[in-house]
């Protein structure tokens, strides 16, 4: 089938609404950039959801980053998306205006140079991720024994994303379907959402970040309901195998276990995370979700858009009070959130 015949078929729905999550903040992206919604019928609603990891980190887990930065001869390590994400009383970047060590890194494995070469500063790496940067945590935590590196720890807050799709299954009922997401597929593999589909009774299809790779799964999606099919589809076969990857997925066995997690402007979702198993503690900087319970901060509806309630333009502050400038709440400071990229393209 054309391009243009699947763009003329969703364009002409006509029948009741559907509601389809994409999961991952580079599928929203992509919907944005390749004009998707105006190439198909205002009928079928596209929503983003809890696919940003930064969005869901929880401001304890911030206020643990920002006190050890505080310490004499301590740093943290982080990714740049974090700097801006609110504690209870401030960001790493206020951490580091007053007087905080704080460095951004572009790959975690930078973060054994840094070890390795000032063996005097004790060092905290903001592990914060999916199951697509699990497998380089690990990998760290194998050179990290391996090498006998002692002065660097992770903060770890690696979610897991079908725990997560449950807990949405299970309370938002007028969710029709799902467009999984396509980097976390790569390792859990397509069979990870096969008993999601078949309990909840909805499509979940897999797709790639190209405009004609999403189009074509709306358009699976939309076949599926038509003929009241809910299965697992692959669109995004180059990339992945029903089984993921294998050999990344034994890795994460190695390191990690499974755990509860706490999601900010959600709670706790069980078994939604990936901890350091107890046998390599040592490397672990506390990754604990004692003491996680929070309120999102006043007129943000960030926990609306994380569970697909509404998109971000649907919340009163957006672009008003809330810009990336001046973030509210936590899906506006990062480039994977929903609000950010809906403020970057709408
Ligand atoms: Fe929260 Fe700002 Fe998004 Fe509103 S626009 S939901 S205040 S982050």
């Amino acid at each position: 089938m054309k391009i243009q015949e699947v763009i003329d078929e969703l364009k002409s729905y006509d029948g009741k609404p559907v509601k389809i999550m994409e999961v991952c903040g580079t599928h929203t992206s992509s919907i944005f950039k390749n004009g998707i919604r105006s190439m198909i019928s205002p009928k079928i609603k596209l929503i983003s959801g809890p696919g940003c990891p930064v969005c869901v980190t929880s401001s304890a887990y911030i206020d643990r980053l920002t006190e050890f930065s505080l310490k004499e001869d301590h740093c943290v390590l982080t990714f740049g998306d974090m700097m801006k994400v609110k504690g209870s009383s401030m960001s790493l970047t206020e951490a580091k205006a007053a007087g905080g060590k704080v460095k951004i890194l572009y790959s975690p494995l930078m973060a054994l140079t840094e070890a390795r070469e000032h063996k005097n500063i004790q060092y905290l790496f903001a592990a914060v991720g999916f199951e697509t940067t699990a497998p380089i945590y690990a990998l760290m935590m194998e050179e990290m024994k391996q090498k006998n590196i002692t002065n660097l720890k992770l903060l770890t807050s690696v979610k897991t994303i079908v725990p997560a799709l449950s807990y949405i299954c299970e309370r938002e009922k007028n969710i029709d379907a799902f467009l999984s997401p396509g980097h976390v597929s790569v390792i859990t593999g397509a069979d990870s959402y096969r008993e999601l589909a078949e309990k909840y009774r909805k499509p979940f299809v897999i797709a790639g970040f190209e405009g004609e790779h999403i189009l074509a799964a709306v358009y699976e999606i939309m076949r599926q309901l038509k003929t009241g099919r809910y299965e697992v589809k692959n669109m995004y076969a180059t990339a992945v195998k029903e089984k993921g990857n294998e050999k990344a997925r034994a890795l994460l066995s190695e390191y990690f276990e499974q755990g509860d997690d706490f999601w900010r402007g959600i709670g706790i979702i069980e078994n939604s995370a990936l901890r350091p198993k107890k046998e390599y503690e040592i490397f672990d900087g506390g990754s604990r979700i004692e003491g996680m319970n929070e309120e999102m901060p006043k007129g943000c509806k960030c926990t609306d858009v994380i569970l697909g309630r509404r998109n971000p333009a649907e919340c009163p502050l957006f672009k008003t009070v809330c810009t990336p400038l001046h973030a509210i709440g936590p899906c506006m400071v990062s480039s994977e959130g929903a609000c950010g990229i809906w403020y970057q393209n709408s």
